[in-house]
């Protein structure tokens, strides 16, 4: 038996809970981990809260993300006792997640754990951490490169945007933070940005083409601010997009594209391939400031998941969250 927030549908009521659940019930696949840590990221709080349709199949046990320890392996890359990582692959959505003492996946979706990196510090970066450095190297593949400009993060006092804050100051980025809670300057300041703008002054629409400020961008929020965010790229910048915490439109026009040659280089952590995944952890460990990265984390046990999702998506939640399932493994 293992304690697992579960998901379950009756009727139309969708309801999580913390449960408690036997092994039996356990997925199919290759190897079966012991969990320490999980995270909550924004779609994990969509998933509890029933507020958008991640779940596909109930019961679900959430969590797009877990590090752990091997308990049993039938893949010929894994045995027990090594420690691993697992993000996204439609785990937490389609196939039991993280957010239990134990999951069972198929071997390939997972990457061993990357060194010098603890269980816990692997998921204080998460998927929102392995996303914001997807982000980075799109920038890179862009050559968006420090000196030709400021870089924008949307959404930065957010888990996705406080990584990539603390990842582009670290690579020489000037970086200005958007953030709809101006309280927030001194944390965002103290992860490297150099300048910390009210949301507000990109949520009104704007004109399809404005004064040419941004290197790059990474945005995590879409909607008009997105929108506004490419009418004011530099000639050939690029913005890598990967959220949706301000909305699925984007309200654009050609014109930033086709004037400017800017791209809109789309992230998708998910179904990434092995190899970028297994090049991101490398480049975390290279390139993210583990004094940073404890600034910007905060720990709760597997029984304040369902509280605490619902605050991420009141937008009270500062950086990451990290779930301590049985953090003496870690
Ligand atoms: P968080 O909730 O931690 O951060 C989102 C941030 O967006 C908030 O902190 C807030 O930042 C800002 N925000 C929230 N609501 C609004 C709004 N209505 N308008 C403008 N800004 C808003 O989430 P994550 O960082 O974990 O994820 C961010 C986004 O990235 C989500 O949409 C998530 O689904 C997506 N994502 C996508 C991935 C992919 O593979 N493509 C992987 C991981 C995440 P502030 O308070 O600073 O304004």
């Amino acid at each position: 038996m293992f304690q697992a927030i579960l998901i379950e549908k009756d009727g139309t009521d969708v309801r999580a809970g913390l449960s408690t659940v036997d092994d039996d019930r356990l997925p199919a696949g290759d190897v079966t981990v012991r969990v320490a840590h999980s995270t909550l990221n924004y779609k994990d709080a969509l998933a509890i809260t029933g507020k958008a349709p991640v779940v596909r199949s109930y019961p679900m046990v959430p969590g797009i993300d877990f590090a752990g320890v091997v308990e049993h392996s039938a893949h010929p890359a894994y045995k027990a006792g090594d420690k691993v990582v697992l993000n996204g692959w439609g785990v937490g959505e389609q196939h039991w997640g993280g957010l239990a003492e134990k999951a069972r996946v198929n071997g390939d979706w997972l990457v061993p754990l990357q060194s010098p990196f603890t269980l816990r510090q692997a998921m204080a970066i998460g998927t929102a951490g392995y996303t914001a450095m997807l982000c980075v190297m799109a920038l890179e593949r862009h050559d968006v490169t420090p000196d030709k400009g400021e870089v924008l993060v949307t959404g930065a006092a957010g888990g996705v945007g406080s990584v990539a804050v603390a990842l582009l100051s670290k690579l020489g980025y000037e970086v200005v933070a958007v953030t709809g809670r101006p309280e927030e300057a001194g944390y965002l300041t103290a992860l490297g940005a150099k300048e910390v703008l009210d949301r507000k002054q990109f949520q009104d629409p704007g004109k399809p083409l404005a004064k040419e400020r941004w290197a790059g961008a990474v945005d995590v929020v879409g909607g008009q601010i997105l929108a506004n965010v490419c009418a004011a790229m530099k000639y050939r910048g690029t913005v890598a997009a990967c959220g949706l915490a301000g909305g699925m439109s984007l309200p654009t026009t050609v014109a930033p594209f086709i004037l400017r040659g800017v791209t809109l280089a789309g992230v998708d952590s998910v179904m990434c391939p092995r190899e970028l995944r297994v090049e991101a952890w490398r480049r975390l460990a290279d390139d993210l400031d583990p004094a940073k990265l404890d600034g910007l984390t905060t720990e709760i046990p597997l029984s304040d998941v369902i509280p605490t999702a619902a605050s991420l998506l009141d937008g009270q939640v500062r950086g990451r969250v990290t779930v301590a399932v049985s953090p003496t493994l870690a």
